[in-house]
């Protein structure tokens, strides 16, 4: 008996976190999945040894100086090497390509997104940036394409594999929870001061810088909130947060009836990631297993809006909707990168963010251009902002 067809994969974002730990999925499961593309942005290296393994039919570096570095690399094998990022956008349209997993990081995530579900690629979203910021026209062309988005976020992958089998049911709210990061009961005065060498280490989660600090500030959860606003349909009311220190209990879904259900696993990427890629099948792993009796305690507390204000700013982007959450995104993009090179403290992140959202113009029903263009004004906005703090 012959098995399922294998799946072809493009994985923009191969040489980051999830896309290396996507790789590593693929790895064990040779005969379900075929790497069709994989892209990087800067890290030739990574992504020509990735190339040499997975024998791609395509594979593309954002950053065109690094062309002639993996073209040279790649002469001998039968893999197209291409640079730039309208190529990023080009080579998800591929034939052979049944799903998109979209793993870089940020709003350069939007336009290959886009061009994908318009291609009518299947989606497996780990880049939630772009969800957040142009979550109706993804959402809207997704259906218009009969494309399904699988999230890949571990909160959301925990939402969905909670709705199996109940999709026709009305459910009544949402718990995402959150790990709390590095920071969790700590308060502002200890916040002002401290360093990126500190907020860069999560407690349960091995990420990339701008997730991890995103963690840290608690902003990740307020873009979860927003993203679970588009993957499932939810008013915002309807979405919870939940602080829950262990990282065991990936999220929860309590249905009209009261009931809730949630999903739990250790946390390691990966299951999210196998889910996506093969659902409905589950695959069987030989990934570590959780056991109860390691774990005597599981908690849960409610988030500090007062030392950690993203969150609250997530959701009055989240209630104003139009370009609002562009903004926001837009706005915590420049901090965090600020944050990383030292030119910003921790607290003023927050503080730059709800200043651009006061400040750029508000649009109720932005198309895609309005998007780019916000994000453009609001990039500026957030550097002069820096800037002034800095002089
Ligand atoms: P990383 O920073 O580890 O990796 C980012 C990837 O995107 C790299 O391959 C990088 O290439 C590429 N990239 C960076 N900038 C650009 C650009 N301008 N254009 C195209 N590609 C670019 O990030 P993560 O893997 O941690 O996160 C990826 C996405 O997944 C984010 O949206 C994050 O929020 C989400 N996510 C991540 C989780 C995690 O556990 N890491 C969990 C849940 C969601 P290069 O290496 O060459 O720089
Ligand atoms: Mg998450």
């Amino acid at each position: 008996m012959n098995g399922p067809q294998k799946k072809g994969l493009a994985i923009l974002g191969a040489t980051g976190s999830i896309g290396c730990q996507a790789l590593e999925v693929i790895r064990a499961f040779p005969h379900r999945f075929q790497v069709e593309v994989l892209t990087a942005q800067n890290n030739a290296p990574r992504l020509i040894r990735q190339a040499i393994e997975f024998q791609p039919n395509a594979v593309v570096i954002g950053n065109e100086a690094l062309y002639p570095k993996v073209k040279e690399a790649l002469e001998s094998f039968p893999i197209k090497v291409f640079s730039g990022a309208k190529a990023l956008k080009e080579v998800t349209e591929f034939d052979g390509i049944d799903m998109v997993l979209t793993a870089m990081v940020g709003i350069a995530g939007l336009e290959p997104t886009m061009a994908a579900i318009q291609a009518g690629k299947q989606i497996a979203l780990a880049n939630k940036e772009t969800l957040v910021v142009a979550g109706n026209l993804i959402t809207r062309l997704a259906q218009e394409k009969g494309v399904n988005i699988y999230p890949v976020d571990s909160e959301h992958s925990a939402i969905f594999q909670c709705l199996a089998g109940e999709f026709h049911n009305p459910l009544e709210k949402i718990y995402l929870t959150a790990s709390g990061g590095p920071f969790r009961g700590k308060k502002r005065d200890f916040l002002a001061s401290v360093k990126k060498e500190q907020a860069l280490k999560h407690p349960n989660w091995d990420m990339g810088c701008k997730i991890t600090i995103d963690s840290a500030s608690m902003m990740n959860k307020g873009l979860e909130v927003i993203e679970a606003k588009w993957l499932f349909a939810l008013k915002p009311d309807q979405i919870k947060v939940i602080v829950h220190p262990q990282s065991i209990v990936h999220s929860l879904v309590q249905f009209s009836d009261g009931s809730i259900k949630a999903q739990m696993g250790l946390p390691d990427m990966k299951l999210p990631i196998l889910y996506a890629m093969a659902y409905p099948d589950r695959l069987h792993t030989s990934f570590p297993r959780f056991d109860f009796l390691n774990y005597h305690e599981l908690n849960f507390e409610a988030p500090d809006t007062e030392s950690f204000p993203n969150l609250m700013l997530a959701y009055r982007a989240l209630e104003k909707g139009g370009n609002m959450p562009c903004i926001l995104n837009a706005a915590n993009e420049v901090a965090v990168a600020a944050f990383l090179k030292d030119q910003l403290g921790f607290l003023q992140m927050s503080d730059v963010i709800d200043d651009c959202m006061q400040k750029i113009h508000f649009m109720i029903e932005p198309n895609l251009q309005d998007f780019i263009h916000t994000d453009a004004e609001t990039r500026k906005l957030a550097l002069s902002l820096i800037k002034k703090q800095n002089n």
